[in-house]
C-alpha cells in the first residue's frame, strides 16, 4: 500500500551474539515473503525511526512488555498498513548457542530470571558450537588495517579461512580432501546444503539475517557472512569483483561471522576458550547444579588433555585398540591379530607394550589424578586385518612368512558376525597373554606417575569388554589381578587399582546382580547394548531405520538417543542388582548415548554417577546433567 506500508521481523536482543536491544529487518511496501526470502535486502530495523518515527517509538514499547512478560528474548513479526502497526506473532526467540549463553547471563543480572531458570533456557545441544573457531587475535590485529575488502551482515559467529569455491560440488570435493573452503554464492538454496556442511565459512551476496544462509548457518555453527551487495559476481567464469579486486576460484579469503568483515587474506583461525566469558560462567553454573560426573572418552593424551580444558573430570573409556590407527603404529597391532603361534603373539605383544605404556602415562599426566578408566582390547576384527595387496605384503615380509600364507590366516579369521565375534574378553579367554600385557602397561605407567606427582591420586580403572558371565569376568580379573599385584609388590609401591565391567550385553545386565560379585564398577556400553537388545547391527542399521521412522514405529535413531523403554529398562535393573549385592558399586555411561542430553537426563534420573562421552561433547553433559538435577533434584 506505498511507503507508508511495510513489514518486518525483529529480535528483542541480537540472535547472533545475545547484545541487549533491537535488532531487526524491515522492508517499505513489502510483504512478509520478502523480508524471509531473502529476495530483497532489507533495512536494519533502527532506520523505523527515520522513516517512521511514532511508529517506531510504539514498536520499541511493545518489544519491553513482551520480553518483560514471557522473560525472555522475543522473535516478533509485525507489518504496518498505513501507519498503524500490528503485531502478528511473538515467540521466545531461536538463537545461536553464544547469544543463549549472553542472554541467560544478562537476564540473570537484570534480575528477570534465577540461575536455575537461566540453565534451562539454553539448548544444552547447542553448546558445541561454541567450540568453533575464532581468529587468533595477533593474526586478526595484523590482518585488520590491511586485509578488510569489504563487510556483509553477521549472519552466523564463528571465523572461517579458506580457498574460494562458486559451488557446492566444488565445496564437498575439496572438503573430502581436507581443503578449508570458502563457499561464495550469489544466494544459498536449499541444493547447497552438502556444500555448506563442507565449507569452513558462507558468504552470500543477497539476503539478510533470516535468508536461506543465514538460517542454515546458524543451525549448523557454520561461520556466515550474508548479504554483502558490494560484491559483482560472475558466477559462470567462478569470479567475483569486491573493493576493486577480482577473486578467482582457489584465492583465499577470510571470514568473520561476528562482525560480518570480509578479509582478502588467510587469518589463522584458533579454537573457543570455554573457560571464559559467559560460556566459562554457565559451565561453572552447571557445575554447581548438576549431580552426576562427567567424563571423557578419550584414546590419546591429546584428546585427552582437549577433554579436560573443557571440563571433564576424568577418562570414562579409553578405547585402546584405536591407539593403533596410525600408520606406524597398525602394523605391530596386525601382527598380533595374525599370530600363528604364541610365540609369534608375544613378539607382537612386546612391540605393542612400550606404545601402550607411554600412552597411559600421556593420558593420566593429562588427567592429573582424576579418574582414568582403560578398557582392554576390544577390536572387532574386521577393522583391523589388513585388506589392501601392500599391507598384507607388508605383513609377510615382517612375519617372514609368504603373501599366501598371510591370505589363508587372514580367512581363517572371517567372522560373519564381526560384532558378535571374537572380540572383547573372548579375546583374553583364548590369548591370556593379551591381558597380561595390558595389565603391565597400565600398572607400570600408574606407578611412574605417580612418583612424579606424589600428590595425585593415581588409580587406574581397568575395565573388561563385552563380558556376559560372571566366570567370564572372574577368569580375566584374576590374570589382572595376579599380573598387577606382582608388579606393585615387585616396585613397592602402594599403586591402587580397581577391576570393573562394561555392561553392554543384555545377559550381563540380567545377571549384574552376579557380575557385581566380582566387578567393582559397572560402564555402560550402550552402543552395543542397544546393537544387542535390538538386534539391530550398529553398522547397518541406517539403512533400515528411516522406514521405521516414516512408518512411525520409531521416532529416533535408539543409537543416538537413548531407548529408555527397552534399553533403559534393562540398564536400571542392572543398577538395582548390581547394588544389592555391591552396594558402593560405582556407575556410568560410555555408549554414544553419554553426550546426548535426553539420555543424560536418564542417566540422571536411574542413579548413574556420571557420563562419559567424546571431547566435543563434554561441554553439553554437564548443562545436561544440571537441567536434569533442577528438574528433578538428588536426594
Ligand atoms: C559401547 O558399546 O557402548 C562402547 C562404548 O564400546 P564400543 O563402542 O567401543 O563398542
Ligand atoms: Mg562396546
Amino acid at each position: 500500500m506505498g511507503d507508508t506500508s511495510g513489514t518486518g521481523v525483529a529480535f528483542t536482543r541480537n540472535p547472533a551474539t545475545g547484545e541487549k536491544g533491537l535488532m531487526g529487518e524491515f522492508l517499505i511496501n513489502a510483504q512478509g515473503e520478502d523480508v524471509v526470502a531473502g529476495v530483497r535486502t532489507p533495512m536494519p530495523i533502527q532506520k523505523m525511526a527515520e522513516v517512521m518515527p511514532e511508529v517506531y517509538e510504539q514498536f520499541k514499547k511493545i518489544c519491553d512488555i513482551l520480553e518483560n512478560h514471557y522473560r525472555d528474548m522475543q522473535d516478533m513479526e509485525f507489518t504496518i498498513e498505513d501507519k498503524h502497526l500490528y503485531m502478528l506473532q511473538t515467540r521466545n526467540g531461536k538463537r545461536t548457542a553464544a547469544a543463549a549463553i549472553k542472554i541467560a547471563c544478562d537476564l540473570i543480572d537484570e534480575g528477570m530470571i534465577t540461575e536455575q531458570q537461566a540453565l534451562m533456557q539454553i539448548d544444552a545441544k547447542s553448546l558445541d558450537m561454541l567450540l568453533h573457531p575464532t581468529f587468533d587475535s595477533e593474526s586478526l590485529k595484523n590482518a585488520d588495517k590491511n586485509n578488510v575488502v569489504g563487510k556483509g551482515i553477521a549472519a552466523s559467529p564463528g571465523a572461517a579461512a579458506g580457498k574460494i569455491v562458486f559451488t557446492a560440488e566444488d565445496a564437498v570435493k575439496l572438503g573430502k580432501q581436507n581443503e578449508k573452503v570458502v563457499l561464495v554464492r550469489l544466494e544459498t538454496s536449499p541444493e547447497d546444503i552438502e556444500g555448506m556442511k563442507y565449507a569452513q565459512g558462507i558468504l552470500t551476496v543477497r539476503g539478510g539475517q533470516t535468508s536461506h544462509a543465514a538460517v542454515v548457518a546458524r543451525g549448523m555453527g557454520t561461520c556466515c557472512v550474508s548479504g554483502c551487495g558490494d560484491i559483482k559476481m560472475d558466477e559462470e567464469n567462478k569470479c567475483f569483483t569486491l573493493a576493486n579486486k577480482v577473486f578467482h576460484e582457489g584465492n583465499v579469503l577470510s571470514l568473520d561471522g561476528s562482525t560480518g568483515k570480509i578479509y582478502d587474506c588467510l587469518i589463522k583461525t584458533v579454537p573457543a576458550d570455554p573457560n571464559s566469558g559467559y560460556f566459562g560462567r554457565i559451565m561453572k553454573l552447571a557445575d554447581k547444579y548438576k549431580a552426576l560426573g562427567v567424563r571423557t572418552n578419550a584414546d590419546t593424551p591429546h584428546d585427552a588433555e582437549r577433554a579436560a580444558e573443557l571440563g571433564a573430570q576424568g577418562i570414562g573409556l579409553c578405547r585402546t585398540e584405536h591407539m593403533f590407527f596410525e600408520p606406524d603404529r597398525i602394523g605391530a597391532f596386525r601382527e598380533m591379530i595374525c599370530a600363528d603361534t604364541l610365540e609369534e603373539r608375544i613378539v607382537a605383544l612386546n612391540k605393542i607394550e612400550p606404545m601402550q605404556q607411554k600412552d597411559f602415562e600421556g593420558l593420566m599426566e593429562a588427567l592429573k589424578g582424576m579418574p582414568v578408566t582403560i578398557r582392554f582390547l576390544d577390536p572387532p576384527l574386521h577393522e583391523f586385518v589388513p585388506t589392501s595387496e601392500e599391507d598384507i605384503k607388508e605383513l609377510a615380509k615382517v612375519q617372514n612368512k609368504t603373501v599366501a600364507q598371510i591370505k589363508q590366516i587372514i580367512n581363517g579369521l572371517h567372522e560373519f558376525n564381526p560384532m558378535m565375534g571374537h572380540r572383547g574378553c573372548r579375546l583374553t579367554v583364548t590369548y591370556p597373554e593379551i591381558a597380561e600385557m595390558q595389565t603391565r602397561a597400565i600398572i607400570k605407567a600408574a606407578i611412574n606417575v605417580q612418583k612424579r606427582h606424589p600428590d595425585w591420586k593415581v588409580e587406574p580403572e581397568i575395565m573388561i569388554p563385552l563380558v556376559g558371565e560372571v566366570k567370564e569376568l572372574a577368569f580375566v580379573k584374576k590374570i589382572v589381578v595376579k599380573t598387577a599385584d606382582e608388579i606393585i609388590a615387585k616396585s613397592n609401591s602402594k599403586l591402587k587399582y580397581e577391576v570393573g565391567t562394561m555392561i553392554e550385553i543384555p545377559r550381563a545386565a540380567l545377571t549384574a546382580d552376579e557380575i557385581a560379585k566380582e566387578a567393582e564398577f559397572f560402564c555402560f556400553g550402550t552402543n552395543d547394548l542397544t546393537q544387542m537388545t535390538f538386534g539391530f547391527s550398529r553398522d547397518d542399521a541406517g539403512k533400515f531405520l528411516p522406514a521405521y521412522y516414516a512408518n512411525k514405529i520409531y521416532e529416533s535413531d535408539p543409537f543416538a538417543r537413548l531407548d529408555t523403554v527397552g534399553v533403559g529398562k534393562l540398564m536400571e535393573m542392572s543398577i538395582k542388582l548390581g547394588r544389592s549385592t555391591r552396594p558402593n558399586l560405582h556407575a556410568g555411561i560410555c555408549g554414544e548415548h553419554g553426550g546426548d542430553p535426553s539420555s543424560i537426563e536418564f542417566c540422571h534420573n536411574i542413579g548413574l554417577d556420571y557420563v562419559s562421552c567424546s571431547p566435543l561433547r563434554v561441554p553439553i553433559a554437564p548443562l545436561a546433567a544440571a537441567q536434569a538435577n533442577i528438574k528433578n533434584p538428588r536426594k
